[in-house]
């Protein structure tokens, strides 16, 4: 099918589901529709159809939409039975603010605060209530406390319009139920709660995973959602005299189970269905003769184009199976099990938690733990994050040369914080020729026996270094953040990628290494096949993964059984120095591992070229691996092995199907995170031309909300890039481009940035991929449109050239990404989504041509390049025959 029908059909199919779900395309229409004759039973909440803002113009104009729906609900309240039977409004507040995040804190409830009372007094004025509607979890506190500066609002004092949607499916529910009880009574109002089960469930788990966070914010089983909902209806109905209770569901059972409670209590409340669903039950439930109790419809208000993703959610919400509207039609499901209570169900558990939903540390299962996150959301979790990052940034830190063990003076450094050069961070000492030797011999010594020991113990050396380099995230953050300017969530990633490397090249050196693995063959014969260590290898890391790159190389070089010579980058041996550390702590033998900081065209080159040096891993720039390559193969003796990972001229594919809103969130996290001093970093972004100037627009409106300053704070998105020299060819790079170009944007640098070495992020479109020679390490995204016919000729010339890393593709056509996917050489694709933050074990990492040699790091096959393979023949019936066989019946 062509692209023109599925896009006809589609927009066919999206009017259709539209009219569906959503009760008009502005409010004067939808108020008409409410006041039809047939809809008059019910009362009505309209929300402005609007995703999270992505810039400051689409918040301005969501605010807009919803005074202007206040105004004209004023204009018609009058026509309204009573004050109950009015319209209320419901307000998204992540569509209100381009950053409504808990890291943005500050920013949010200064820009956020004075709208919303405006907004809410606009709407005590006309008479109609005000709700918040609650989104993802990690917004939640962010919400109570705007809640609560509307109700401290000396203006809105006495206001019993505003309330809030409590989610029964999160474990805290009861809490902030409590809460709300005690703001309502401290501030003398009545808070409306509508008690909702959460329409974010599936993305709540999948955070949690991703996240590594220590439990799930929400329950995992149906039922247990359930019985939230009936507990906090009941503290709602028996203790919330402050609060006015709106029941939000679709379910029967649910609505059966609260009016039975509410009877007992007596208390005036409504239900709330969403507008195209739940109308059978809900003609009961507020039929005179039914049960008698009034229901508010939540009318979702805009234009198809807004639609897409508040259907999915629908959509979802109807085909899920565990979902009651769902079940009510499925003529297969017996009546009794669709409203079996609840409570009895969970009763019925053995443990609270789904058998098949895994803690987010166990979801890689036996073999190895997920490496633990922090709940960045959580108060409390940044204030000990802050504490002990400051306390160990107290001391100066310090790192030498380590040969066997013994901390060796070298000649003393000073290392600069690269987002305020005035701040010295520590001293490191250079390593000096004679260690390199010393060092290699210790190495080679000890090598045969760290071999001979079995995969046993080298694994779990490398598990409890795991473990301790948990212990110690606070101090390798802080590391992270002031030695190499990694923003605070971009360490955190880091240690836990580090985490990762460690378990799972423990794991899979058992899995591999532990035992010989049988081979085929005659009878009479036994075969086995093994794997060893090389010898001792020269593990040479790059700045801008300090931690995780490091301990990957060093983690498999050891688990392979071989004993390593470590040299960071010049820019980041703390961090390194003290990863060794911690590895030694674990119980890697100091013989093993020795950590050689210094000049790579010294230390490196000397390593390099030393005949005893049986392997490189090595990650860095394409130049700096050749020259290593070129030593390699004019060394005298045996043949060494060079594993090099290398850099990427990465392109992202965005035909005219692709969702602008969402190409954007992910091509600015992909092109500007970590200042754009990634390997796997977005540098050309390709727009069919068809949908090019929205997505440049939207790509400018999103970068301005970029924070671009010191990486100690939370809410800063964007570092210092490494150090000056970096800066200034950056900068270079910059004046050229943008030179006749016919577009570019620029964030502008603030004051914050003064004494460090900043890069303001540039967007810039260009011609043609031939105007960029190299890599361009650092906060530059170049941006190329092409027409669709042109779609397979752009791929070539990607693969064009030489560098085959990272590659994205936003299409929402399948055929496309199949064939697109099926034509790039890269070595890491990735399809709707952001193109960087690889996952240990999940996506092996690591490209091909310019980019590097493999095997990729993180994956199956990554161990054995480090390894020997030996086989064991044993003629088994050379003396006096083949017992096995003649003993066979
Ligand atoms: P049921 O079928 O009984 O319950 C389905 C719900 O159970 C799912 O949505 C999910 O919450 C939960 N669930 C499903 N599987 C599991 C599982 N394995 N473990 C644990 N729980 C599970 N949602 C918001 O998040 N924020 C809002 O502000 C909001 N406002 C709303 C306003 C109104 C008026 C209405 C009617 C809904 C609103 N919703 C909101 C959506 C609401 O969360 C869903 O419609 C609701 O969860 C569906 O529940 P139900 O009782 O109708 O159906
Ligand atoms: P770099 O090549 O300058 O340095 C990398 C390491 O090599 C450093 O430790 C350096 O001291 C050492 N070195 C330099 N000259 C040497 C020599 N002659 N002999 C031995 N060692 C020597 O790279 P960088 O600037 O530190 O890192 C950025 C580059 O790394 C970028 O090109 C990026 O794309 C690449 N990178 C690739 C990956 C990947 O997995 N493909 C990951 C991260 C970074």
């Amino acid at each position: 099918m062509g692209e023109p029908v599925v896009r006809t059909a589609k927009r066919q199919a999206m009017r259709i589901m539209g009219h569906q779900f959503v009760m008009g395309r502005t409010i004067a229409e939808a108020l008409d529709n409410s006041l039809a004759a047939g809809n008059r039973r019910y009362r009505y909440t309209f929300d402005m159809l609007g995703e999270a803002a992505l810039t400051g113009a689409d918040a301005d104009r969501y605010f807009t939409a919803y005074t202007s729906a206040i105004g004209a609900l004023r204009a018609r309240v009058g026509e309204y039975a009573d004050a109950e039977a009015r319209p209320s409004i419901s307000v998204k507040l992540s569509a209100m603010h381009p950053r409504f995040e808990r890291s943005h804190r500050r920013q949010v409830l200064a820009d956020l605060t004075p709208r919303l009372v405006d907004l809410c007094v606009a709407a005590r004025d006309a008479g109609i209530a005000l709700t918040l509607d609650t989104e993802e979890s990690e917004r939640l506190e962010l919400t109570l406390e705007l809640l609560e500066a509307i109700c401290r609002e000396p203006r809105l004092a006495d206001w019993s319009g505003c309330g809030i949607a409590v989610q029964t499916y999160q474990k805290r529910a009861p809490a902030v139920l409590r809460y709300l009880i005690g703001l309502a009574r401290e501030t003398r109002r009545l808070l409306h709660v509508r008690l909702v089960k959460g329409a974010y469930w599936d993305s709540e788990i999948k955070r949690g995973q991703e996240r590594g966070l220590a439990g799930y914010p929400v329950f995992t089983r149906k039922p247990n959602t359930d019985v939230s909902y009936l507990a906090c209806a009941r503290i709602v109905l028996e203790d919330g005299v402050d609060l006015y209770p709106q029941f939000a569901t679709h379910n029967a059972h649910t609505v059966a189970a609260v009016w039975h409670m509410a009877r007992q209590s007596r208390r005036e409340f409504e239900f709330q269905r969403l507008h195209g669903m739940g109308e059978d039950l809900y003609a009961e439930v507020t039929r005179t003769e039914g049960l008698g109790v009034p229901c508010r419809v939540y009318a979702p208000v805009g234009e198809h184009e807004d639609l897409l993703p508040y259907l999915v959610r629908r959509l979802l919400e109807n085909g899920s199976n565990t979902s009651f509207v769902n079940r009510i039609v499925n003529e297969n499901e017996p009546i009794e099990n669709i409203v079996a209570d609840p409570v009895r169900a969970v009763d019925g558990y053995e443990r609270v938690a789904h058998p098949r939903i895994p803690l987010p540390v166990d979801i890689y299962g036996p073999s190895r733990r997920n490496s633990s996150g922090l709940h960045l959301a959580d108060g409390a979790v940044l204030r000990e994050l802050a504490d002990r990052m400051q306390h160990v940034s107290r001391r100066p830190w310090i790192a030498g040369p380590l040969v066997g063990g013994r901390e060796l003076d070298g000649q003393p450094e000073p290392l600069r914080n690269p987002a305020n050069l005035a701040e010295v961070v520590g001293t490191v000492g250079t390593a000096r020729a004679e260690h390199v030797g010393e060092a290699i011999g210790i190495a080679s010594r000890a090598q045969p026996d760290w071999d001979a020991a079995g995969a046993e113990p080298r694994a779990a050396a490398l598990d409890r270094a795991a473990d301790l380099y948990e212990q110690s995230l606070p101090e390798l953050v802080a590391m992270c953040v002031r030695e190499a300017g990694k923003t605070v969530p971009d360490s955190i990633a880091e240690v836990r990628e580090a985490v990762d490397f460690l378990r799972y090249y423990a794991a899979r050196a058992r899995e591999d290494f532990g035992k010989p693995e049988r081979m085929p063959g005659p009878t009479g014969e036994s075969n086995e096949l093994s794997l060893h260590g090389r010898g001792v290898f020269a593990c040479i890391s790059p700045w801008n993964f300090p931690l995780a790159i490091f301990t990957g190389q060093v983690a498999a070089a050891l688990a392979a059984g071989n004993s390593v010579i470590a040299k960071p980058a010049e820019q980041t041996p703390l961090v390194a120095g003290q990863a060794v550390r911690l590895l030694l702590q674990a119980g890697v033998p100091p013989e093993v591992l020795h950590f050689l900081p210094g000049d790579g065209a010294v230390v490196g080159a000397q390593a390099v070229a030393d005949p005893r040096i049986a392997g490189v891993a090595f990650t860095g720039s394409t130049e700096t691996a050749k020259l290593i390559h070129r030593t390699l193969a004019g060394r005298a003796g045996a043949i060494p092995v060079l594993i090099a990972e290398t850099g990427g001229q990465n392109a992202m594919i965005v035909d005219s199907s692709a969702l602008p809103e969402q190409v954007v969130i992910d091509a600015v996290q992909s092109a500007f995170n970590s200042a754009g001093q990634r390997c796997s970093a977005l540098r050309v972004l390709c727009v069919q031309e068809d949908i090019a100037a929205k997505v440049m627009r939207l790509l400018a409106g999103c970068m301005n909300e970029l924070v671009v300053g010191d990486p100690a704070f939370l809410q800063t998105d964007v570092g210092p890039v490494i150090d000056a020299q970096a800066r200034d060819i950056l900068e270079q790079h910059a004046r050229k481009i943008v030179q006749g170009a016919r577009w570019h944007h620029r964030r502008e640098l603030g004051p914050a940035t003064a004494n460090g070495t900043f890069v303001a992020p540039l967007a810039v479109q260009i011609d043609s991929l031939d105007v960029l020679e190299r890599e361009v390490f650092g906060p530059i995204l170049h941006v190329l449109t092409y027409r669709a016919r042109d779609l397979e000729s752009l791929v070539d010339a990607i693969n064009g050239t030489g560098y085959g890393l990272t590659f994205g593709i936003h299409s929402r056509i399948d055929s496309t990404v199949r064939r697109v996917a099926a034509r790039i050489t890269a070595g890491n694709v990735y399809v709707n989504r952001n193109m960087v933050g690889a996952v240990v074990g999940t996506q092996p990492f690591g490209g091909c041509g310019l980019s590097g040699t493999g095997p990729k790091a993180g994956g199956p096959h990554y161990l054995h390049r480090f390894a020997h393979e030996r086989t064991l023949t044993i003629n088994t019936s050379a003396v006096g025959g083949n017992a096995s066989l003649l003993a066979m019946e």
